[in-house]
């Protein structure tokens, strides 16, 4: 485009140097015709005017040289002002007629000033000045234009480049508009659009890009990106909410289980079913005191735990010590459990929790983490606390209905077995069982003429004596839940593995044994106690299902026979009628 406008400028100083060279000629050309006008008109009238302005005109025209550099600085080349200057001399020839024609009128020869202005000769010579001016104007003409011509086709050519260029230059305008169009507009909005349409379909996963430009684009990129990070907040709540919802109705399930278990055994087995699933990230044990021995015994253990012995005094463990949960490791740094069993190992991530109930430490969860297991992605400590305490509960629980079982079955009066736990026994144990290893005998036993001492020494006084042969009976058993009290005066003996006569023999060692007790209620001896025994074995005698009729019959024979005595069944099988008879006798 400079090129072009260059050649347009060349073009236009070349028709203006033509156009100033056109207009010195002319001049040139004018002033010789005024001059001629001026010196002829002199003469043809005599008015002084003509030569004055003649005068001055000429004055003004200057010298050869003047006149031709003044042409020269236009731009005129030297071979066209040679021309000129030849076109000049003869101009200049012309004037010295005309002064020469001024100077012959001056000296009153009028004619002769006339010839020389208006003959031939310088008609001739005025055609010669024009022709000489119209050659160097065809020379200026040709000369010029040329070089208009080739300012013009130069500045054509530059034009057309040119716009060739702009053409091109627009083009590749164009293409870098797009270019940047499709980098920064088209290919963001597209990206854009397709992580928006993922993320209305709840798929945050997706990554939204990375637009660092300060523009409208560039805020939408960053609003998407804070929507999907509020997105991905949700869900991650959402999710926690689910995992908390799972594991408290995991704990809410396990604990209504829990309360359904009868016994420590079905209560392992719950606990060893649901408390991986609770913390799958944590093998665990579960300890239980034992206080006769004043240990920690385990009861049950998940997911191969590789830490804490099986069992340890409770002083072994701070947790229990100090009744509060314990955890060695991780932030909060604490001495580590001597029960943990560790030699010189790195120290394991464990938590003991002390299960307690009612102020009373009922035994200990320990929890221990795996090494490849990252500390950040642990179930929640409050999981672990809960479980402690609904296991804690139902442990009291089981104790409690253990403690009510107790004393459903057992006499408040004397702490012995009742009948309903005679009759489970009989059922269950014995009966249920199919067959007895060896003998079983029972004895009847009845405290005789017991109604006077409620009636001499009162009711209080009666307790205390029924209290007192319950004693003697738990003493001559090794097994006291076998020591029953049968109904009011009445008490039972079941002697598993002792036959007919072993068993009289422990009869009349209890017979014995009673009468030597003295009792004193309120200050008064209740006097002499005795009782009477009927003793029945099984099978000696009769089946299992006749073990308490038998020795009930046997009693009867005793109290028949005087009291104070034991008698052993005589009835067999096959020979009840004989017993009754005997009986009732
Ligand atoms: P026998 O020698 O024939 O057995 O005469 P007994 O007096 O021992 O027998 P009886 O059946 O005539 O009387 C039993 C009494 O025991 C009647 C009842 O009031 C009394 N008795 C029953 N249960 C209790 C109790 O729990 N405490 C007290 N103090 N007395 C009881
Ligand atoms: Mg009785
Ligand atoms: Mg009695």
């Amino acid at each position: 485009m400079i090129m072009a406008s260059n050649a347009q400028e060349r073009e236009r100083t070349a028709v203006e140097q033509r156009h100033v060279l056109n207009k010195v000629t002319s001049r040139l050309g004018a002033n010789l015709y005024a001059l001629t006008n001026e010196a002829r008109q002199y003469v043809n009238t005599g008015d002084p005017s003509y030569r004055i302005v003649y005068r001055r005109e000429l004055a003004d025209l200057g010298s050869v040289e003047d006149r031709i550099r003044h042409i020269g600085d236009a731009g005129a080349s030297a071979s066209e002002l040679n021309s000129l200057k030849e076109a000049v001399h003869w101009a200049d020839t012309l004037h010295d007629e005309q002064a020469a024609a001024l100077a012959a009128y001056e000296e009153g020869n009028e004619a002769q000033a006339r010839r020389i202005l208006f003959g031939a000769e310088y008609e001739r010579e005025l055609d010669r000045v024009e022709v000489l001016i119209g050659r160097f104007q065809d020379q200026l003409d040709r000369r010029t234009g040329e070089k208009v011509r080739d300012a013009t086709e130069s500045a054509k050519l530059w034009k057309t480049a040119s716009e060739i260029v702009l053409g091109l230059t627009g083009f590749l305008f164009l293409c870098v508009l797009y270019f940047v169009f499709r980098q920064r507009v088209l290919r963001p909005v597209v990206k854009l659009s397709d992580v928006v349409s993922r993320l209305a379909a709840q798929d945050y996963a997706v990554e939204p890009p990375e637009l660092k430009q300060i523009d409208e684009i560039g805020d939408m990129a960053q609003a998407i990106r804070v929507f999907r990070e509020n997105g991905l907040e949700r869900q991650r709540l959402a999710a926690e909410r689910d995992a908390d919802r799972t594991i408290r109705d995991l704990l809410s399930r396990m604990t209504q289980r829990m309360q359904g278990c009868d016994t420590l055994d079905d209560m392992t087995g719950v606990i060893r079913r649901f408390v991986p699933e609770i913390a799958p990230d944590r093998a665990g044990r579960l300890y239980l005191i034992d206080k006769r021995r004043n240990a920690l015994v385990e009861i049950c253990n998940w997911m191969d735990p590789g830490h804490s012995e099986p069992e340890f005094p409770p002083s072994a463990c701070w947790a229990l010590r100090r009744g509060l949960p314990h955890r060695p490791s991780g932030g909060n740094v604490d001495v580590p459990c001597p029960h943990l069993g560790l030699e010189g190992e790195e120290l394991p991530n464990t938590l003991c929790l002390p299960l307690t109930a009612q102020r009373e430490t009922l035994g200990l969860l320990y929890f221990e983490t795996r090494a490849d297991q990252p500390a950040d992605h642990l179930t929640a400590e409050i999981y672990l606390h809960m479980l402690a305490e609904n296991i804690s509960l139902a442990l009291a629980n089981l104790g409690l209905r253990d403690a009510l079982h107790e004393m459903a079955m057992a006499d408040p009066l004397t702490g012995l077995s009742n009948r309903r736990q005679l009759d489970i026994v009989l059922e269950k144990r014995l009966v249920g069982a199919g067959h007895i290893d060896g003998p079983l005998s029972c004895l009847m036993i009845d405290v005789d003429h017991f109604k006077r001492f409620n009636d001499v020494f009162g009711h209080d006084a009666g307790d205390a004596v029924l209290r007192e042969v319950g004693k003697v009976l738990r003493g001559h058993t090794r097994e006291p839940e076998l020591a029953f009290r049968y109904g009011g005066e009445e008490f039972l003996l079941l002697l598993p593995g002792l036959d007919a006569e072993r068993a009289a023999d422990r009869a009349e060692d209890i017979r014995k044994h009673v009468g030597d007790l003295r009792i004193s209620h309120s200050g008064e001896e209740l006097g002499v106690i005795s009782v009477s025994i009927g003793v029945a074995s099984v099978p000696e005698h009769c089946e299992i299902d006749r073990l308490v009729q038998t020795a009930d019959a046997a009693l009867l024979y005793a109290k028949a026979h005087g009291r104070d005595r034991v008698e052993v069944s005589a009835t067999r099988k096959g020979d009840r009628a004989s017993a009754k008879a005997r009986a009732i006798v």
